[in-house]
């Protein structure tokens, strides 16, 4: 439910009831510039269209709720709710407009839209002469190369002097200097 009501030429009153709030929007459009204040109230949901009553400093508007009648009174830009209006005397109170929801004046910016995720890239990551990939799980930089070696590697010798590794094809042990056998 939104309803909207010119006040005064050139402020307009909008108004929504959303659960138990009340949104009020106030927007006073001057030439070369447009004001907007906005508050937000309890009121409890209405049961019936609100009414307007004008007065000389702005207007008081009668919200019929299920817990009672309340009473908006709005003065200039500063809008708030009284216990006790002094509503007689006045003219005759106008209903206010509906307008169709949502509201043309939100209270709050929206958000802007997220941005879309970007698709998933393969596994696949190349810097340079840095290589990585995941299947199989290996990355080389250069030509050094880490993870699981050939299936076909060699089996590893080791000295039997002093225990270092050593490759197959050494005839020395690069740590001890033992000569390694056949
Ligand atoms: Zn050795």
């Amino acid at each position: 439910m939104a309803y909207a009501i010119e006040l005064h030429p050139g402020q307009h009153l909008h108004i929504h009831n959303s659960g138990n709030q009340t949104v009020v929007t106030l927007t006073t459009a001057a030439p070369g510039q447009q004001q907007q204040a906005s508050t937000s109230v309890t009121t409890g949901r209405w049961t019936a269209v609100p009414v307007l009553y004008r007065t000389h400093q702005g207007g008081l508007v009668k919200l019929a709720t299920a817990q009672g009648d309340r009473y908006l009174s709005i003065q200039g830009t500063s809008m708030q709710l009284v216990s006790s209006p002094s509503v007689f005397g006045h003219p005759a109170p106008v209903p206010l407009e509906p307008v169709p929801d949502p509201t043309p004046a939100p209270p709050m910016a929206p958000m802007p839209p997220l941005e879309p995720m970007s698709p998933m890239k393969p596994m696949n990551l190349s810097m340079g002469n840095m290589q990585m990939s995941m299947q199989p799980m290996e990355m080389r930089m250069g030509d050094m190369t880490l993870g699981t070696p050939p299936p076909a590697a060699p089996a590893r010798r080791f000295c039997s002097q002093c225990g270092a590794s050593v490759q197959p094809s050494d005839r020395f042990c690069a740590a001890c200097g033992h000569h390694l056998g056949e």
